[in-house]
């Protein structure tokens, strides 16, 4: 099978900033890996050093075994999503769609059939003669999407294609992508911000801060076992406490202890004591913002109705802790 992009030691710096600090990655044959990380993190650079649209300053790019560091990006069987669609403006969908094909000196019968074929396949096919400006973000993106398709490429590289979209058409969009990858199983690799699409679109997830690799793996397995305190903190909405010392939770001073604020469950025999300062009401569920004695805030998720609001005391039982090292926050 193709499209296996390994990364070997790649770095780049800007400057006096390490946008990429050595990252070591096998991406395999027909998966969808996800990048997530907070901005500045180094995603898109890696993305764009794949693509070919920047050079590493050390280290291997190898596509299929090959190196591919020093080839032009036309020259790699990659194509790109970018958020912002960068579609041709002068050109209708057609001509979008065909543009690329055009210059791969393919026929204009082949190419024409070819497009229209991409274009059925997201559902765009009524909007071949319309210009870019003449439709919505999420029918754009589909275009950019389609012509993704044309280059049949061994790896699609997607930098938060969906960001530009409200959320209903993210959604629906969201949907249709995980479709579209489950049919054609080529390798995707896809830079996302965004905490549901990290956790939905990918069979793994890579976690960055700061140019490096925290963490490598399914998304549900990084989420119910993270490695250090950063991706503790980094994936889940709201996200995990922490506790350095323990101290409400059960002291260590040895130790920072996380709770998910699922596994803080309102229990009238539990031993944690709190305060509710504010109710956040999010319709399916509600979020508690809760201070112990001690000074300590814990977030709470509870059903929609909590039936408390700021001022009431509640107490708590810990369903679930994960522990950290209190000096260096690897998971103990
Ligand atoms: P992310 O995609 O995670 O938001 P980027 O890969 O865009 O992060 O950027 C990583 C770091 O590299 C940031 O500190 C950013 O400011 C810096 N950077 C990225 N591209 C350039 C550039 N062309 N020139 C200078 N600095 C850059």
């Amino acid at each position: 099978m193709k499209g296996v992009i390994r990364l070997e030691e790649l770095t780049r710096t800007y400057g006096r900033t390490v946008a990429v600090d050595g990252v070591d990655l096998e991406v395999r044959a027909g998966e969808l890996l996800t990048l997530v990380g907070p901005s500045g993190s180094g995603k898109s650079t890696i993305l764009r050093l794949i693509a070919g649209l920047d050079r590493p300053d050390a280290g291997r790019i190898l596509l299929d075994g090959v190196d591919v560091a020093t080839l032009p990006p036309h020259r790699r069987a990659v194509a790109m999503v970018f958020q912002d669609y960068a579609l041709f403006p002068h050109l209708t969908v057609h001509g979008n769609l065909t543009f690329g094909l055009r210059v791969r000196r393919v026929r204009r019968a082949d190419a024409d059939r070819r497009a229209r074929a991409a274009a059925e396949r997201l559902g765009i096919a009524d909007l071949l003669d319309r210009y870019p400006d003449q439709m919505s973000g999420g029918q754009r993106q589909r275009v950019a999407l389609a012509r993704a398709l044309l280059r049949d490429p061994s790896v699609y590289l997607l930098d938060e294609p969906l960001a530009s979209l409200d959320a209903p058409l993210r959604f629906a969009t969201r949907a249709d992508l995980l479709a579209l990858h489950r049919e054609l199983r080529t390798t995707t690799v896809h830079v996302t911000h965004d905490q549901h699409e990290a956790m939905t679109l990918g069979d793994r997830v890579v976690v960055l801060a700061d140019g490096r690799i925290r963490q490598v793996g399914p998304p549900q397995q990084v989420y119910d076992a993270p490695a250090d305190t950063f991706v503790a903190g980094f994936l889940g909405s709201p996200p995990m406490n922490l506790v350095p010392g323990g101290g409400v939770l059960g002291g260590d001073p040895t130790l920072t202890v996380g709770v998910r604020p699922e596994d803080l469950v309102r229990d009238d025999a539990g031993p944690v004591v709190a305060t509710v300062e504010a109710v956040e009401a999010l319709g399916s569920e509600a979020i508690l913002l809760t201070r112990c004695p001690d000074g300590t805030r814990l977030t709470v998720r509870t059903g929609p109705r909590p039936g408390v609001g700021p001022g009431d005391e509640i107490r708590l039982r810990v369903d679930r802790r994960h522990l950290f090292d209190a000096a260096d926050g690897r998971r103990r």
